[in-house]
């Protein structure tokens, strides 16, 4: 995946909720990504968005939320967001216009403590507001932290935002290219498909994998000629030890079988195509430790 002189990198958007973090993540990666979630489950993979430009791409994550998680699934998906936080290279730390700092905004702010990347205070919503409030809003923030950028913007009216990915774009350090640069409107597709054979599998592991899987698709494409429609899949299931591997794979292959044909019927339902999938299962070390994209495809909640 690693092209020499591209660069990358992940970014967080926090806030509390309804302060515009998805209205601008959709801004940033456009129109054409919609967001689907066909089940409660996806919502815990928090990616939004890819946007490549000029050999750097930007992976933008919209995090499920930093607030006080009421159900051990929030608790979860919290602890994917704080993680997040700390692998990510640029942080949008989000709000809207309240000249006095809400106590949840104070709290998410602490919580950005200890993240070595570059932190951002964003004022999403200034169209609501008078230039002086503004000032002072800004003001009573930076009491909390020092920030590394400040943007007043509009996510809905596109003001200020274009400064703002220039920005995040700037700070995107040495990186591979997660996702091929021409296929971004697939990618929440591919994105949805890594989480349905992610969770297939694990339904047919029960407990036996203890530090659980990450899936990566490797192509998917529709076939040239096919009438109808057919979809090829390539998609890879990584696990962290080699006695892991022979469990996934099952007797005579019998585990990856019905992994397979469980994935592909949610697959095609989810993409209304028939599909041709092909799974591999690879012995990635550490994969953890290295890649957000496959922690967030991989994670297991029973760990958190
Ligand atoms: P999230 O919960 O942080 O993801 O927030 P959403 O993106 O879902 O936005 C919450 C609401 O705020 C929606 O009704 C948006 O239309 C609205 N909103 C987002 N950005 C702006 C903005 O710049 N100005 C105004 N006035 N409303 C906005
Ligand atoms: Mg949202």
């Amino acid at each position: 995946m690693t092209e020499p002189g591209t660069r990358s990198g992940f970014v967080s958007v926090v806030g509390r909720a309804n302060v515009g973090k998805s209205t601008l993540v959709n801004l940033f990666v456009g129109e054409k990504i919609t967001i689907v979630s066909p089940k409660p489950q996806t919502t815990r993979n928090t990616i939004r968005g890819v946007l490549t430009r000029g050999g750097a791409q930007a992976v933008f994550l919209d995090t499920p939320g930093l607030h006080r998680p009421r159900t051990k699934l929030g608790g979860y998906m919290v602890k994917c967001a704080v993680s997040a936080l700390f692998e990510s290279d640029v942080v949008l730390f989000m709000t809207e216009p309240r000249l006095r700092v809400p106590e949840e905004d104070a709290n998410i702010i602490e919580k950005l403590r200890k993240t070595e990347a570059a932190v951002f205070l964003v004022i999403n919503k200034v169209d609501t507001v008078a230039k002086p409030d503004l000032l002072k809003i800004i003001e009573n923030y930076i009491k909390l932290r020092p920030f590394d950028e400040i943007f007043p913007v509009s996510a809905l009216k596109a003001d200020n935002t274009g400064a703002l990915l220039d920005a995040i774009f700037k700070r995107l350090p040495d990186g591979p290219m997660y996702f091929p640069e021409d296929s971004v409107t697939d990618m929440p597709e591919r994105t949805l498909a890594a989480e349905i054979i992610r969770e297939k599998a694990l339904s047919f592991l029960q407990e036996e994998i203890p530090h659980g899987i990450a899936v990566e698709i490797l192509l998917m494409r529709g076939r040239e000629g096919a009438g109808d429609g057919i979809v090829d899949i390539e998609a890879s299931i990584y696990c962290e030890k080699d006695s892991h591997k022979p469990i996934i794979i099952g007797r005579g292959g019998e585990t990856l079988k019905k992994i397979g044909a469980a994935a592909r019927r949610d697959i095609e339902a989810l993409l209304g195509s028939r599909i041709y999938l092909q799974l591999w299962v690879k012995v990635k070390k550490n994969w953890r430790d290295n890649d957000l994209l496959l922690k967030n495809f991989g994670y297991d909640p029973k760990e958190a």
